[in-house]
């Protein structure tokens, strides 16, 4: 390992080509080079056998006058790595660059020395976020099935249904816990590097909703606005209609849909229903509309699919826990598809979204050889994830004028940093920042937290961690002002009362863990 210190020039991660191409990163290679192309030559190093720091210095934080937050470490964009600094002002990045000296706010700006890999904060494209108090051990499939229409007959998986409709207080439940269950499935989000996530909470937009992590498809998404529309269910011709009506009006920027989930004909024959459903026929084949799933898609649908730039959210866990297979990724990348990776939940898929990534790094190596590098799945959890949300203006990325959505990750895992993301484990995660403010990471870290209204430690596999949960101004009635500990509680007794009217045979305490250890 050698280590450029003395000059804090740009470098670009680089080695020999014969030893990048040990694991398909000719590919990454080539596009941090040709991301850097602009650079002035003189900005670029190039050092043989480069690695980040191995393992991390100690990290800490040094308070500043000014309310700025300066990190320093190696910033993965992520289509470009170099050992430089992330200056936030507010709730946005100003500068991305080897130094941000001399620039507003940062001589008097909190500097953070991370000796980490700073990536963007994570998207999670599709996690149903209000049954994220269960896991596998709530229900998982009995059988191998062809498509989505099978599993929900399962009297066990009826059975939870009703367990999350009564916390969520939906019919006529006298239980309502939609904020807490929404809640800690951003926290599982959070304490895996994810800063938003596409919940389908319900019902929609309430106040509750905007805290932690972003629920980045509805309004209180601290965005602004909220441009997306989601259908879980395939929908009528009444509903396509006004998403058709809404593409033309500009008031949805992204559609996700599911559709053809599972593997067989009845779930192929939604794509091509999906053109027809429509009364102008096609209009949902477009740049807007990402295909949730799509498992059963072959060659014509993915053509189409690049004919009309429509997006694919990629599912492999729970596809391959359900179905036994997953969507023809490879063949859809060929296409030139945007392709993004989701969780779906933590019942079939994965509990967060880096067990997510670890999910498809493996199925690609089993399956189809590595096509996919750990850079392209790095970029389907951010850049290609804001680009299916329509986001990519805000999200996802590290550059001037995004919004200060970051993920810190210890060094501690050696080696090239978008290969150090897939492998990571939610104890490497060091810092998580939504809007500039921290909320979750390493007791090193804290100093750069809001004091105020407080911040709560917790122990994440042998790493202490401090978690900032509550906000000021909290109600009653919005329950911003919640702990960690207090949402656990009303979750756990929620869960307890339940298994306590003695409704079915099952019983679905305790709530699943926020992480799992290692
Ligand atoms: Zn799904």
């Amino acid at each position: 390992m050698r280590r450029l210190s003395e000059s804090r020039s740009r470098y670009v991660l680089f080695t020999t080509v014969s030893t990048l191409c040990w694991r398909m990163y000719c590919l990454a290679l080539a596009l941090v080079m040709t991301g850097t192309a602009a650079q002035a030559a003189s900005d670029l190093i190039f050092i043989d056998g480069f690695e980040p720091p191995c393992p991390g210095a100690p990290p800490g934080v040094t308070a500043g006058s000014g309310s700025g937050l300066l990190l320093r470490g190696t910033v993965v964009t992520p289509t470009v790595a170099f050992f430089g600094e992330v200056l936030v002002i507010g709730d946005t990045i100003t500068c991305a660059a080897v130094s941000c000296a001399g620039q507003t706010g940062a001589n008097t700006a909190t500097i953070v020395e991370t000796h980490g890999l700073i990536f963007p904060g994570l998207i999670d494209t599709h996690n149903y976020a209000l049954f994220d108090v269960f896991d596998e051990n709530d229900w998982s499939p009995t059988q191998v099935y062809t498509n989505h229409n099978q599993w929900p007959n399962d009297p066990r998986y009826g059975a939870l249904v009703d367990a999350k409709q009564y916390l969520n207080g939906e019919y006529g439940s006298p239980d309502d816990d939609g904020c807490e269950l929404d809640k800690y499935g951003e926290l599982k989000g959070l304490l895996s590097g994810v800063t938003s996530l596409v919940t389908h909470a319900n019902p929609s937009n309430k106040i509750c909703y905007g805290s932690l992590a972003r629920t980045v498809d509805q309004s209180p998404n601290d965005l602004g606005a909220d441009y997306i529309q989601t259908a879980t269910l395939f929908p009528t011709t009444l509903s396509a209609d006004g998403v058709c009506a809404n593409f033309s009006s500009g008031t949805t920027h992204a559609y996700l849909v599911n559709v053809a989930e599972g593997v067989d004909q009845t779930a192929l024959n939604e794509f091509a229903k999906l053109g027809t459903i429509t009364t102008t026929d096609g209009c949902l084949y477009a740049p807007q509309t990402a295909i949730v799933h799509g498992s059963a898609l072959g060659d014509p649908e993915f053509s189409l699919m690049s004919q009309h730039n429509m997006s694919l959210v990629w599912l492999p866990h729970s596809e391959v826990s359900l179905y036994g297979a997953t969507a023809n990724v490879p063949l859809a990348v060929s296409k030139g598809i945007n392709v993004a990776l989701g969780t779906d939940w933590s019942i079939t898929g994965s509990h967060n979204l880096l067990e997510e990534l670890r999910f498809a790094r493996a199925y690609d190596d089993a399956h189809w050889g590595s096509v996919l590098s750990d850079f392209d799945l790095v970029q389907m959890v951010t850049t290609s994830a804001a680009h299916a949300i329509a986001l990519d203006a805000t999200l996802g990325s590290i550059a001037v004028g995004k919004k200060a959505d970051l993920n810190v990750i210890s060094a501690n895992t050696c080696g090239a940093p978008w290969s150090a993301l897939v492998r990571a484990r939610a104890r490497d995660v060091r810092l998580v920042m939504v809007g500039g403010v921290p909320l979750y990471g390493d007791t090193s870290m804290q100093a750069a937290a809001p004091s105020v209204p407080g911040c709560e430690a917790l122990d994440v596999c042998g790493v202490s961690k401090f978690v900032c949960v509550a906000e000021s101004g909290g109600t009653v009635a919005n329950k911003l002002g919640q702990t960690l500990a207090d949402i656990t509680g009303v979750l756990t007794q929620a869960l307890t009362d339940y298994d306590a009217l003695n409704l079915t045979q099952w019983k679905f305490s305790p709530i699943t863990p926020l992480v799992d250890c290692p």
